[in-house]
């Protein structure tokens, strides 16, 4: 694979990154994707400073290769963990889930490449304007945290690609070669794959959650709690539970005291299966093997040839 706006952007070899992913991204997944060429992602959303600082001591001992931190606005402690990226020097930061213009302006003086993630074309343009070097524009389908247009990839892509200049990265509904090469084809320069990496050896996820993410059949997931933060969670007990919650009209505050805290660290780093949230995307139905991640980067990318030697094949040219 020869270079790109965003293997140039961020100094790597593939245009593939590992998304930031709480309780699931820490140091070992992100050194081990930037080892393997791509770039890898630490999800600092659900670290404590302390815990963060650790984080980063040993990716840098762990990499020579460029790495970046995911900084979730609505971090409660943001501010201890925007100094902590200045403090280590980390080459690129992805901020999500709030506005772009408040930290970009700072990242950019210190030298760090900053990317914002977005799901909708008015906050593409927004973070655009903001500054940042590039936009991850994520779909539906993606796990987790979510938009709440219910904007499919397949539609995002091309309509954030039409809007803005600066490179674009796809994400949501990508864990395979042949779904990076279809982003691409859309107008990607680049995919950011969370789910795929979730069931991989160095993953932080509770191996409980990885064994139930390989096992999600078609349809195992749904995109829920909108009034609260949109969350596409595995249908597990739990889910049923809010899902009876909505069936008797629950109000916003007992959505609320349902959810509580920390059900997230519960279901992906405690393995709780039951109580707990469980975060993936839709492609979870097509990944079958946790694999280590430098085999999961090799895969994809050697899917994604071979797709592209199909479709560049007599078959697909209609003259
Ligand atoms: P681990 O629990 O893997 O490691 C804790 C300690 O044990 C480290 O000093 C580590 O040494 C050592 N260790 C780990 N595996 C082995 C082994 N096989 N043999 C000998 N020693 C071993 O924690 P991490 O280093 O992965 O993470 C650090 C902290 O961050 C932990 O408290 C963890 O719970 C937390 N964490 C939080 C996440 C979040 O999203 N909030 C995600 C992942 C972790 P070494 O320095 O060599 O690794
Ligand atoms: P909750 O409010 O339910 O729970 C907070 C969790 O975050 C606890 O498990 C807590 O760990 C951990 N945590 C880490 N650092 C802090 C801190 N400084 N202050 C308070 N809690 C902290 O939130 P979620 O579990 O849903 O999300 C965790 C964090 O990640 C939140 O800041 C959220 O905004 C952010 N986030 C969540 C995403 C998601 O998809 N759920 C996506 C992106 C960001 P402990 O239990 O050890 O105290």
């Amino acid at each position: 694979m020869s270079e790109n706006r965003i293997t140039q952007l961020f100094g790597i070899k593939y245009p593939l990154i590992q998304a930031g992913m709480i309780w699931c991204s820490g140091y070992k997944l992100a050194a081990a994707v930037s080892n393997a060429g791509g770039l890898g992602i630490i999800g600092s959303g659900s670290m404590y400073p302390d815990v963060l600082d650790e984080h980063l001591q040993k990716c840098k001992k762990a990499t020579d290769k460029p790495f970046a931190v995911n900084l979730p606005m609505i971090y409660p402690d943001i501010d201890k963990h925007v100094e902590l990226v200045l403090k280590h020097k980390v080459p690129v930061v992805f901020t999500s889930a709030g506005n772009p213009k408040t930290w970009t302006s700072k990242l950019k003086d210190a030298g760090i490449k900053v990317v914002h993630v977005t799901a909708s074309v008015k906050f593409a343009l927004k973070a655009q304007e903001a500054g940042v070097d590039a936009v991850v524009a994520e779909g539906f389908e993606a796990g987790g945290h979510n938009g709440i247009d219910e904007t499919t990839t397949m539609t995002l892509i091309p309509a954030v690609r039409q809007a803005i200049t600066i490179p674009l990265i796809a994400a949501g509904g990508i864990a395979t070669g042949r779904g990076m090469l279809a982003a691409m084809a859309l107008g990607a320069d680049g995919v950011q794959i969370g789910s795929r990496f979730v069931a991989s050896l160095e993953s932080s996820a509770h191996e409980n959650f990885k064994k139930t993410v390989i096992n999600t059949p078609d349809g195992g997931t749904q995109l829920t709690l909108k009034e609260l933060t949109p969350v596409r969670l595995i249908k597990n007990d739990f889910f049923n539970k809010v899902q009876g919650a909505y069936q008797n009209k629950a109000s916003v505050e007992e959505l609320k005291n349902l959810l509580g805290r920390g059900r997230a660290k519960k279901g992906m780093f405690e393995g709780d299966l039951t109580e707990g949230e469980l975060e993936i995307g839709q492609i979870a139905s097509v990944i079958k093997e946790i694999l280590p991640a430098a085999e999961i980067v090799r895969e994809i990318i050697s899917e994604y040839h071979q797709a592209l030697k199909e479709l560049t094949g007599k078959q697909y040219q209609f003259e």
